[in-house]
């Protein structure tokens, strides 16, 4: 039996796979896909084009507290959810290897942390929802559903995100995206606030030998299951 209701979190480091799986899950289930990585690269961009000190906290809550961030649905299977960030539309701004890093630095900000929280919680009101992030099971929705965990090795990561923004028409240079992947999971796992980790519920799935289908496959069979 399929759910009707519920949240499903799944959480894991960059280029596990997580946002393929997560939009496909969400359209098996007809729920609605919770992008919070897009958030915080969209906040990152606003704090980078604001030239603010990320140091004042006064300044960052201040800014924030005058952003307006709204979340387009995927266009299909493969695309990524769009955003529109006061009016404007960054949906292809904020995917560069550029905005990954400065989302990473700005994601350690408590300002930042509490108002996506927040966001994300409201979102979640709804019912219906596939979230995945880094703190989704633990954090943000800790009374979730079922809570999921992927994971694969750096270079697995590495060549999976290569691959992406080869599609989407931007030049790799593997030595360098595979360093900036290892200084943002060393930065997602070691903040003091809301850290990348598994939630003590949460299935592993190890998604290194496993195609995106059988990925898929293996979280809803357990969703299914109850
Ligand atoms: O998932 P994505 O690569 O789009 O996330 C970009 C960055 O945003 C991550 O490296 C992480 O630092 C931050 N993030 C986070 N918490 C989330 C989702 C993303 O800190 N729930």
């Amino acid at each position: 039996m399929l759910p009707e209701s519920g949240i499903i979190t799944i959480d894991g480091p960059s280029g596990v796979g997580k946002s393929t799986i997560s939009r496909k899950v969400a359209r098996a289930l007809s729920f609605t896909y919770l992008d919070t990585g897009a958030m915080y690269r969209t906040v990152g961009l606003k704090l980078q084009e604001s030239g603010i000190e990320l140091s004042e906290e006064s300044a960052v809550r201040h800014c924030l507290e005058n952003t307006r961030i709204e979340l387009v649905p995927a266009a299909g299977e493969r695309a990524d959810v769009g955003v529109i960030l006061d009016g404007r539309d960054v949906s292809r701004k904020i995917r560069s290897p550029e905005m990954s890093m400065m989302a990473s630095t700005v994601s350690a900000l408590p300002a930042v942390r509490e108002k996506l929280t927040r966001m994300q919680q409201e979102i979640g009101k709804q019912g219906k929802i596939v979230a995945e992030g880094r703190d989704t099971g633990t954090v943000v929705f800790p009374d979730a559903s079922w809570k999921f965990y992927l994971d694969a090795a750096p270079e697995v990561r590495m060549h999976r995100r290569a691959d992406q923004l080869r599609q989407s028409g931007r030049d790799v240079d593997e030595k360098a995206l595979l360093q900036m992947i290892m200084e943002r999971d060393h930065n997602d796992q070691t903040r003091s606030i809301a850290p990348l980790c598994r939630a003590e519920e949460a299935h592993v799935i190890d998604t290194g030998r496993l195609s995106v289908d059988e990925v898929a496959e293996a979280v809803l069979q357990i969703v299914r299951e109850g």
